[in-house]
């Protein structure tokens, strides 16, 4: 039997990073906040986050490095809090960071010395924090929603939606904020995996005997590029640069990699000068590693030294490395991505509170709203941002 409602100012639904963010900072405003969640454990995706590091942030998050079908509605929260400002909170914690690269920052220790900081920050604010509960029925009436979570039910004037989106199901990540929207009227923009390998067709199958392989590359998918490695894997292609483009990457679309992004233009010309005895897996294995330069010779099939060829083939050479086309067949899926792109439409969301235009008292944060960041510490400084935007407000 349900017990008798408890009343609360603001209840949180997710104590992942978004969740905990918002709640703490509501709770230090002196409010009255429950988190519920229906993990046995808090933030469990920070647990795992940056190979157990957890890449907290970045020093260069900006705008910019966010997806979103509204690519100016992450400017206000991430304005107003700061991947500074989270810096400076990790300091006060005595947490040990450094900077990996590309201003990508992580802890010199573990990531659970995040979710501990985040966990004593709730408890600075007196937030409740009830974990393993099974959500049950979300109700609202008369300007307050009510949650049933186990046998219990808590009542409050503020819900917030901080369920995250449904990467990596088996961490207990679901579509239950996309439900939960669009029950109350809100819209969803489609999700798709992002940060995630990309399959290849068995017609690619050469690269699949790379596998293993990892080179510096420019990844491009349309018009965004990123400059990273790229990995060759049983199934395609992985490692960071690919991943980054999966984010931008749409079904049928080729991806096109610069192989030799270090080589300066020319290059075949003149080493034909320098070496005109040299044959080109030579010449490409100073550039690449060598199952690839070799895979590469046997594909572009210029036989003989480089003396032998006209040197309008060695510029056709060197132009398809530098855009080498892959035409992916598929992503890894919601199983394999570190996030998802789209989610809650934006469009319905205040930019300054991520408060329900059409809901007064409900808010949506963190991965399971429309914005999405780059691969790099950039997806947490969303979840910290959002989550205070919401938490100044509840
Ligand atoms: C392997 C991996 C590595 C990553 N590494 C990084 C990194 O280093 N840096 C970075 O910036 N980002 C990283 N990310 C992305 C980052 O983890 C997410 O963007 C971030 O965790 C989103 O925070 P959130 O609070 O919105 O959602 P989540 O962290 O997903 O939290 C949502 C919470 O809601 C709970 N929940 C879900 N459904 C229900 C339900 N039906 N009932 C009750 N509770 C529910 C979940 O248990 C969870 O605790 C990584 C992601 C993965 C998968």
């Amino acid at each position: 039997m349900a017990s008798t409602p408890e009343h609360f100012d603001a209840i949180v639904l997710g104590a992942g990073g978004a969740g905990l963010f918002c709640a703490l900072t509501a709770g230090q405003r002196g409010r009255r906040v429950l988190v519920i969640d229906h993990a046995p454990e808090p933030g469990k995706k920070i647990l795992i986050s940056g190979g157990g590091r957890c890449n907290f942030t970045n020093l260069h998050t900006a705008p910019d490095r966010y997806l979103s079908a509204n690519p100016h509605f992450a400017k206000s929260a991430l304005s107003r809090y700061t991947q500074h400002e989270f810096i400076a909170m990790v300091d006060r914690h005595g947490i040990a960071w450094h900077e990996k690269t590309l201003g990508q920052l992580f802890c010199d220790g573990t990531a659970k010395q995040i979710v501990a900081m985040l966990i004593d920050e709730c408890d600075r604010g007196n937030v409740t924090v009830r974990l393993g509960a099974s959500m049950g029925e979300v109700g609202h009436a008369d300007g307050v929603f009510s949650v049933a979570h186990g046998n219990r039910i808590a009542r409050a004037p503020s819900l917030v939606i901080a369920t995250g989106g449904p990467s990596i199901p088996k961490l207990g990540a679901t579509g239950f904020a996309y439900d939960l929207a669009r029950r109350f009227g809100l819209k969803v923009v489609e999700p798709r995996p992002a940060l995630v390998p990309l399959t290849l067709p068995s017609d690619e199958a050469l690269f699949r005997s790379l596998s293993g392989v990892a080179t510096p590359v420019v990844a491009r998918a349309g018009k965004t590029r990123f400059a990273e490695a790229a990995l060759f894997t049983h199934r395609g292609l992985s490692g960071p640069a690919i991943l980054q483009v999966s984010s931008y990457w749409r079904h049928g679309e080729a991806v096109g990699i610069d192989l030799i992004p270090d080589a300066p233009t020319d290059w075949l010309i003149a080493a034909k000068a320098a070496r005109p005895k040299a044959g080109l897996r030579s010449v490409l294995g100073e550039h690449l590693p060598d199952r690839l330069a070799e895979a590469l010779a046997d594909q572009l099939a210029l036989n003989g030294g480089l003396a032998d060829q006209r040197d309008a083939n060695l510029r056709a050479a060197e132009a398809r490395l530098r855009d080498w086309q892959f035409r992916p067949d598929g992503t890894e899926g919601f199983a394999k991505a570190e996030v998802t792109v789209g989610g809650i439409a934006t469009a319905g969301l205040s930019s300054q509170t991520m408060e329900a235009r059409s809901v007064p008292g409900l808010y949506a944060i963190g991965e399971a709203v429309d914005v999405t960041g780059w691969l790099g510490g950039y997806n947490f400084q969303w979840a910290w941002s959002s989550g205070w935007a919401a938490g100044q407000q509840v």
